[in-house]
């Protein structure tokens, strides 16, 4: 038997740890060979004083173990502290966010049976850098910040994911229009990039007709690589579409760490209630799972998760109306039929 792989676990806020318990379970159960390290980050490292949000502790376990299975984090709208999410993504470096978007129609009603795309967004750059100035009391001004090299970085990352995953076209979200600087130098480095790829098909949208594509024909894309704040909108849309925000996992890959999650936050709305779907986070579970090289338990977990969705076991977000499971039953569902 393999040796346990140490990953750093954040068990987050609101829903987070509900199904933080409900993954682990289900990973435990499946025979995933992972040692889990909890830290504490967000919201109550804030309220015990602490203005980082992140403890020592917590970037040495990251740093040491180099893979980060997080749950959704709290983070306030308007002033407040900033996002840890963001914090976490620039200071380990990881860069692409990679985010699958798939129907899993009639089982999880939608209107787009044959839906199947990635959105790989860029995770550093644009305007989460996080700059922002007080010009005067009535102006402020934040600054978007796109380099050649954090956009050769994305996109050949999404051309490689494409060729690795046997996937036909990436196509580029920009507003070149009217960011003619910024996106301008996004979209000539896709055309560049793209040319090294003759095997597989690119096209692009200004982002906004590319959004309503996406809402209303989501089967047409396939990958779709995209700047920092149109990759964050495009990906709830696209889980949404999907069937539910509580479905999609997310990779943020670097060169050396990588931290897995769901794509949507920490539901305050439904928090302690027990009804929340741990399907997104589970998802990104699985992604880890492959990540570091147990992809056994990962298509184990995997087939487990539709067998259970297939049998009619859904949460409320899934079931649209019909008879639904609360968080604890959908993880022993899931348990049953590994
Ligand atoms: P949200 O994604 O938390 O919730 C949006 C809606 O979707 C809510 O009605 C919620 O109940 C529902 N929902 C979300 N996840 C669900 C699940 N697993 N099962 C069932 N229903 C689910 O978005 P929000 O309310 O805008 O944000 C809440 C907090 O989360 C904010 O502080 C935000 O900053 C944070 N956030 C964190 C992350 C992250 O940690 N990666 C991502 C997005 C938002």
């Amino acid at each position: 038997m393999a040796d346990k792989r140490q990953i750093t676990v954040a068990t987050g806020d609101g829903i987070g740890p509900e199904i933080m318990e409900a993954t682990l379970h289900i990973l435990e159960q499946a025979g995933a060979e992972i040692e889990p390290e909890f830290i504490d980050v967000g919201e109550k490292v804030y309220l015990t004083g602490n203005s980082t949000g992140i403890p020592q502790e917590a970037w040495d376990s990251l740093r040491r173990t180099k893979v980060l299975l997080k749950a959704p984090i709290t983070t306030p709208q308007g002033g407040g502290y900033k996002s840890l999410n963001v914090t976490i993504r620039t200071a380990m470096g990881l860069y692409a966010n990679v985010r699958p978007c798939v129907s899993y129609h009639p089982v999880i009603e939608n209107k787009h049976p044959e839906m199947d795309l990635v959105i790989v967004r860029e995770n550093e750059e644009d305007l989460y850098s996080g700059i922002e100035h007080q010009q005067t009391p009535d102006v402020v001004q934040s600054l978007k910040l796109i380099s050649r090299p954090g956009s050769e970085r994305i996109i050949r990352h999404a051309f490689e994911y494409a060729r690795q995953n046997n996937r036909k076209k990436v196509s580029c979200l920009v507003k070149d229009n009217i960011m003619k600087l910024s996106d301008g130098l996004f979209h000539q480095v896709f055309k560049e990039i793209a040319a090294e790829y003759p095997d597989i098909e690119s096209n692009s949208y200004i982002v906004d007709i590319g959004m309503a594509r996406i809402a209303d024909s989501p089967e047409e894309f396939d990958v779709i690589v995209t700047l920092n704040l149109y990759g964050d909108i495009a990906s709830d849309i696209a889980a949404q579409i999907a069937g539910s925000v509580g479905l999609a996992g997310s990779a943020n890959i670097g060169d050396e760490i990588a931290m897995f999650e769901a794509i949507h936050g920490s539901a305050p709305d439904i928090a302690g209630k027990g009804i929340a779907n741990p399907s997104g986070l589970l998802h990104g579970a699985i992604m880890m799972l492959v990540h570091i090289g147990q992809p056994e338990a990962a298509e184990k977990i995997h087939n487990a998760w539709l067998k259970t969705i297939e049998d009619g076991m859904l949460t409320g977000d899934m079931a649209k109306g019909k008879e639904a499971v609360g968080t604890k039953e959908f993880a022993h569902a899931v348990v049953e039929r590994l």
